[in-house]
């Protein structure tokens, strides 16, 4: 099985993921954790030029970074998603394809461009579930800023309403993808607490684990 989790972030995926993978261990049940950006040793390469400010100055332009974030996807995949699969694995993702077209959707790629590149990259690869972690970007952001300076790290911490819009327009993709495929992507409210989050996706997966 093949589960990926997506959503803004401060939506709790990485909290979720961890316990989801804790509870799928007690069960007896092989799963391999990863995420996107940075799966890899290569991929973690790629994830640190994606994501951190290069002392130039100089930023990535749209496409370069779309293909950054695809190249990361095309190794992982090969280097760890496929074989784990290949193997009878399950596979949990922290983000997957749908937090490109979120994202980079978000920064004016389209959807065509987005369908090509995915079918290069992707093939017929599909998750067998997919989670959207949904809250507004108001809260989770919050979350994030509360996160980052309770460990004294400021550079994330200042959002103006601009950033509040990119994520309200991104939030708003996930939930487009989920309306186009429910059979692929249920969509969980996040903001209650993690407890109450953890229970909700494991009624959503407990399905899935008796096929
Ligand atoms: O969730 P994680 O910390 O891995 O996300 C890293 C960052 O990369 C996030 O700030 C997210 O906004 C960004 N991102 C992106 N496009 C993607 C995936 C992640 O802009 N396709």
């Amino acid at each position: 099985l093949f589960i990926t989790m997506e959503g803004i972030e401060g939506s709790g995926k990485s909290t979720q993921i961890r316990r989801l993978a804790a509870r799928l261990t007690r069960l007896g049940i092989p799963v391999e954790v990863s995420k996107e950006p940075g799966g890899t040793p290569l991929c973690r390469e790629l994830r640190q030029l994606l994501l951190e400010p290069h002392p130039s100055g100089e930023t990535w332009c749209a496409k370069s970074e779309l293909l950054l974030f695809y190249a990361d996807r095309a190794q992982h995949l090969a280097q760890s998603v496929l074989p784990a699969l290949e193997e009878g694995r399950m596979v949990l993702l922290d983000r997957f394809d749908d937090s490109t077209r979120a994202y980079q959707g978000a920064q004016g790629i389209s959807d065509a461009v987005l369908d090509r590149i995915a079918d290069l990259v992707l093939g017929r690869v599909r998750p067998n579930m997919t989670i959207v972690l949904d809250m507004d970007p108001a809260a989770s952001l919050g979350r994030v800023e509360a996160r980052n300076s309770a460990a004294g790290d400021f550079r994330e911490t200042r959002f103006d309403n601009e950033h509040l819009a990119f994520h309200q327009r991104v939030r708003a993709r996930f939930l487009a993808i989920a309306q186009k495929e429910p059979h692929r992507v249920v969509v969980v409210p996040a903001q209650d607490g993690p407890d109450a989050v953890e229970e909700a996706i494991w009624a959503r997966l407990t399905p899935l684990l008796r096929t």
